[in-house]
């Protein structure tokens, strides 16, 4: 059974762990041009300029890198409440929270990989103070004046053991849609991009090969265009930002992309899907063969190696 689109409305944020949150923090800022919104116990809390909630990202020390909490927005608590009784009806534990600023209570639970995920309806809108007042009043905030200056919070990639199981969940008990995905020879879903809107894909999950859980792939933050994109590279080279690829563009989701890593070792995407929406209510899956993947990216480039290997935390292969 699929459960219908609309009651998960979008990506609300994403919490990042760190080994060096200063850092961390100093790459969001300076290089990404986020602004920080508030701290806690360990964490800060970062929002683009075009975020209306409080924060898209959550940037926790720790001892290692990974992701913590990805929250996902409701439409009503109407549909948080329809949700949560699916995610108990389909046997998986979770408990209610409220421990974020800007935020209401969260329903917090785990994909069936392990990654927590939680739902949350109360958001506050963000209102910026005066040296951050936007000149139009359907801007949430000025535009920050320095780094790439990105729009939004864009996708999460997570790696998982079991592609097949965790894009499953999603359809089934959070009503996300999958619009591309990979399929091997051996009949195995190597990785699947789902949306809960009219983008594309708002979460992806790949193949984890060192069969590990709760990993992270990437997250991705998405600019206006794709010249920010090239002149982020420069950006980077400029202030020892590593480049892991890029700038080039996917076959799959034929998203404009630049991989980085942050300082606390997590890969960061800078991404230029916008112009690209599924309007279709009945999108056909797209699946991707291994022989086509062999070809590379959409302009024939090999994909680098560290694609395959690197997701944090790091674990021994
Ligand atoms: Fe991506």
């Amino acid at each position: 059974m699929t459960a219908s689109l609309g009651d998960v409305a979008h990506l609300g944020h994403v919490e990042l762990l760190t080994p060096d949150l200063d850092a961390s923090v100093g790459f969001f800022t300076d290089f990404l041009g986020l602004t920080v919104s508030g701290h806690s116990n360990g964490s800060v809390y970062l929002r683009t300029w075009d975020d209306y909630e409080h924060h898209s990202l959550v940037v926790t020390a720790h001892t290692t890198s990974g992701v913590r909490r990805t929250a996902l927005r409701v439409s009503s608590e109407e549909a948080l409440q329809r949700r949560v009784k699916e995610i108990k009806n389909a046997g998986r534990e979770g408990t209610w929270v409220e421990d974020e600023p800007g935020i209401g209570r969260l329903y917090v639970t785990t994909d069936p990989d392990g990654h927590e995920l939680a739902l949350y309806w109360e958001t506050e809108w963000y209102q910026a103070p005066d040296e951050l007042k936007p000149a139009l009043k359907n801007q949430p905030q000025a535009k920050p004046n320095r780094g790439v200056g990105v729009r939004r919070l864009d996708h999460v990639n997570f790696l998982a053991s079991d592609v097949a199981a965790n894009g499953d969940f999603l359809r089934q008990v959070l009503g996300a849609r999958p619009t591309e995905q990979i399929r091997l020879d051996s009949g195995r879903i190597a990785g699947q991009w789902l949306t809960f809107s009219n983008k594309s894909y708002d979460v992806v999950y790949t193949e984890d090969r060192t069969g590990s859980n709760g990993r992270l792939h990437h997250i991705a933050f998405a600019s206006d265009t794709r010249e920010d994109i090239l002149r982020a590279a420069d950006l980077a080279i400029d202030t020892g930002v590593f480049i892991e690829t890029g700038p080039h563009k996917h076959a799959i989701q034929q998203t404009f992309f630049l991989y980085v890593y942050e300082p606390g070792g997590n890969r960061v995407e800078l991404c230029n899907p916008l112009t690209r929406l599924v309007l279709a209510p009945d999108w056909p899956l797209i699946t991707w063969t291994e022989e086509e993947r062999k070809k590379g990216q959409a302009w024939g480039l090999k994909t680098i190696e560290s694609f395959h290997t690197h997701g944090t935390p790091p674990v021994q292969a």
